[in-house]
């Protein structure tokens, strides 16, 4: 038997693994970034790795820098945006342009640590179909930002059938079969996270402490990440458009009781004159749950909106990789 285990480790030898780096700005860490990951990488026996770096409309230098480096080294292929298009798209265009029999999607800034990677790909040998990185504390992170992260995760595992776990980043290793099947998710309003959980497949979670951006600065601004948070939860629920109806439901039975008790109260003692204050506060407050109905509805509209225009995730302006002979249905669908 263990005889039969060897051989069978030694035959696959050639398994291929790409490594998805979407890059904004990431001029001043990039070489750093290549040097500290290949480290590891060396070490890795039986898998040959590349890397994917995705240059998403940076306006410093990282394109030119990952040229070079594409220049210096044959495991580094680059796709470059023609404008920012955001790290949703940059993963996108990363697993669109991959042919590896895995793929690791993993930041530029080295906040996901590389050293992880053995553990990952173990966690694929043991038979995983993915193993993906789960931060344990949020250290050097605003406090308003780790309770307003909290309140998402608790809000969006209430509202939608998926489950996102506290702490997940996008730093995992998948399949090739998940990632055919995320590319199939062809959506324009991405949401990664939940789209990673939506797919399914045997997810292995591995722990690891927060580290805290060395170089360069974050791209999240705290709107940004509020705009996020509403995208996710009403890309994979329609919970707050019941919500909206529970509502209206509510208040209509509390204004039908204030109706029939207001007609028995006139009935036996007469008109009464209304209170000036009880109107204003029942017209404000109807008021404030209109709009607020409305903006759900709008929200929920806005992705209509935005998906039925049917515009390409990304635009490509520049790439060093050959798509002939990959995947002919990404190929297709990678509108240009
Ligand atoms: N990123 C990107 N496009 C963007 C913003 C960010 O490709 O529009 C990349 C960025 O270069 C980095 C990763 O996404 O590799 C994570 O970004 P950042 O470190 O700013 O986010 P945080 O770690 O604060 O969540
Ligand atoms: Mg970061």
């Amino acid at each position: 038997m263990l005889a039969f285990d060897t051989v069978t480790k030694e035959m696959i030898t050639t398994h291929t693994i790409d490594i998805v780096v979407p890059c904004y700005n990431e001029a001043e860490g990039l070489n750093v970034f290549y040097e500290e990951t290949s480290k590891i990488l060396n070490q890795i026996k039986n898998y040959s790795f590349s890397f994917i770096f995705i240059d998403d409309g940076s306006k410093d230098t990282t394109l030119k820098i990952i040229k070079e480096l594409a220049a210096g080294h044959g495991d580094v292929k680059f796709v470059s945006f023609s404008r920012n298009f955001g790290k949703e798209a940059g993963m996108y265009a990363g697993l669109q342009y991959s042919s590896g029999d895995y793929v690791i999607i993993m930041d530029a800034d080295l906040q996901h640590p590389p050293s992880l990677i053995p553990e990952m790909i173990q966690g694929i040998e043991e038979g995983y179909d993915c193993v993906a990185a789960r931060r344990t504390n949020r250290k050097g992170e605003s406090r308003i930002r780790s309770l307003f992260s909290r309140t998402f995760y608790n809000l969006s595992n209430r509202m939608t059938d998926i489950e996102l776990v506290q702490g997940a980043v996008d730093f995992r290793i998948m399949s090739r079969q998940m990632v055919d099947s995320i590319l199939e998710l062809s959506e324009v309003q991405r949401f990664s996270k939940g789209i990673f959980e939506w797919v399914g497949f045997q997810t292995k979670w591995v722990p690891y402490e927060n580290i805290e951006r060395a170089i360069g600065t974050t791209k999240w601004s705290f709107w940004g990440l509020f705009k996020y948070a509403v995208d996710g939860i009403t890309a994979f629920s329609v919970a707050p458009l019941r919500m909206v109806t529970g509502m209206g439901f509510f208040i209509s039975i509390i204004a039908f009781i204030y109706i029939a008790v207001t007609v028995i109260q006139t009935l036996l003692f007469g008109i009464d004159v209304p209170g000036y204050v009880t109107t204003l506060s029942a017209v404000l407050f109807l008021g404030g749950i209109i709009e607020f109905s409305v903006g759900i509805l709008g929200e929920y509209i806005g992705h209509i909106y935005m998906e039925s225009k049917d515009r390409p995730i990304y635009i490509m302006k520049q790439t060093n990789i050959n798509m002939k002979g990959t995947n002919k249905k990404n190929h297709e669908s990678f509108k240009v």
